[in-house]
């Protein structure tokens, strides 16, 4: 078996992993890359206006023959391990006979993604894989194992061809609330591992402020008991986890949540997935209506949820009454900055910042310092700790440990037995 990364060896985001035998080539995730070459923060926008050769002489897409649109199909299929831009974001510009598969939560967020955000992957026909249940591709047999991290529905692969197996990671953690994955693999782990491919997002990185997940909550409750005025809370909603450590901190300390459209969209999406989700209609959420989404939703086609989300839609007027026992959702949009505009004195206020501290922008923070609004950060990481990460591989035991999804490969010689090294496009035999 021949293993290439074509992007993710040296750096987090834009993963795409290539595995091939004589007769059959996958690739696993085929990602958005987070960062240009100078590590500045990599712009979707300039995507647009580009022709497929242009993106492929500036690197932005992979060199991979038989992958593109347009091209004779050289790929057997695609395998995404979750709904992060990084993972999946370019797919629009492959070959749309090459058949992708993914786990019904990746696809639902990828539909979302869709409707919501500015780069579009196209139309998501994907088929559906189901964790620890394996499926075959040509020469390959894959795993898929369902993995603890911040989107929902995220797998690892195990992927096995020419008596060789390789584990993929994918992005994964041990303090979600999913946490008991990882424990299952620690206990019983795949055995005779050829080759690791480990994520090594936090390799590097400071130590978290909040442990887990639990400590989120915790953490919120208070901020919610203390305040006396609105709280707002700035998290992805698609980390799901986090709009249910939002939930409970509600229901600990009587608030209400109110959430915007597009949360209340993402949560009846997965309502096939887990039933145990808050909803638009659980008893202490509302939902706001900001005019850019429900834009979103009609133009997606969707008018009717619009009347059917009225039963608990919450208006101006009543959040300004009740501030006190409300926690909102902000988001740095107009919308947002006009809500706030129209909720008058929002001294005393308080923001929690519940994302990677780097995504907060001067221009956000400026906006709320200026209105007497405190931020508080409140995260914990989706990605595994290097404690976690050295459990991971000791008990999975590879041959070879592979970094990838790091900027600091280099590291992992230190914190591994067996680490292998790999650069972008550079191949191996196993
Ligand atoms: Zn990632
Ligand atoms: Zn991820």
């Amino acid at each position: 078996m021949n293993l290439t990364i074509h992007r993710g060896s040296h750096k987090i985001g834009g993963s795409c992993v290539e595995m091939r035998t004589g007769k059959t080539r996958i690739l696993i995730d085929f990602g958005m890359p987070l960062v240009d070459e100078k590590r500045e923060p990599f712009d979707s926008k300039s995507l647009r206006d580009k022709s497929l050769a242009q993106l492929k002489e500036e690197k932005i897409l992979p060199d991979i023959q038989g992958l593109y649109r347009g091209e004779p199909r050289g790929i057997d299929a695609i395998l995404i391990s979750h709904s992060h831009q990084d993972h999946y974001g370019l797919l629009d510009y492959a070959n749309p006979e090459i058949p992708l598969y993914m786990t019904r939560g990746v696809k639902a967020m990828i539909e979302v993604s869709n409707i919501f955000i500015h780069h579009k992957s196209g139309k998501i026909d994907a088929q559906v894989v189901r964790s620890w249940r394996p499926f075959t591709i040509g020469d390959f047999t894959v795993t898929p194992y369902l993995m603890d991290h911040s989107g929902p529905d995220a797998l690892a692969f195990l992927v096995e061809a020419e008596g060789k197996r390789v584990f993929y990671s994918g992005d994964f953690r041990a303090h979600g609330r999913k946490r008991i994955l990882f424990e299952t693999i620690l206990k019983n782990p795949p055995k005779d591992i050829d080759c690791l491919l480990l994520e090594g997002t936090m390799i590097g990185r400071e130590e978290q402020r909040y442990a887990d997940e639990n400590a989120i909550e915790n953490r919120m409750a208070e901020i919610l008991t203390e305040t006396k005025n609105i709280v707002f809370l700035s998290c992805s909603s698609q980390n799901i986890d986090r709009i249910v450590s939002a939930y409970k901190a509600c229901l600990k300390a009587h608030r209400t949540f109110v959430i915007d459209l597009y949360t209340a969209f993402i949560l009846s999406k997965l309502l096939k997935i887990s039933k145990n989700l808050p909803q638009y209609k659980s008893n202490n959420v509302c939902v706001m209506y900001w005019k850019h989404h429900a834009d979103n939703l009609v133009n997606a086609g969707y008018r009717g949820l619009l009347f059917v989300y009225k039963e608990n839609k919450i208006e101006l007027p009543e959040i300004v009454k009740k501030r006190d026992a409300i926690l909102m959702i902000a988001r740095a949009n107009p919308d947002f900055s006009r809500t706030l505009k129209d909720l008058g004195d929002v001294k005393g206020a308080k923001l929690v910042y519940s994302m990677y501290d780097k995504y907060l922008t001067d221009g956000f923070k400026a906006k709320c310092e200026k209105k007497g609004i405190e931020i508080e950060h409140v995260h914990t990481s989706g990605h595994a700790t290097v404690e976690d990460l050295k459990a991971f591989a000791a008990a999975l035991k590879p041959k070879m440990v592979v970094p990838i999804h790091t900027f600091y490969a280099d590291k992992y010689e230190g914190l591994f037995s067996g680490v292998k090294v790999l650069k972008d496009n550079e191949s191996l035999i196993l």
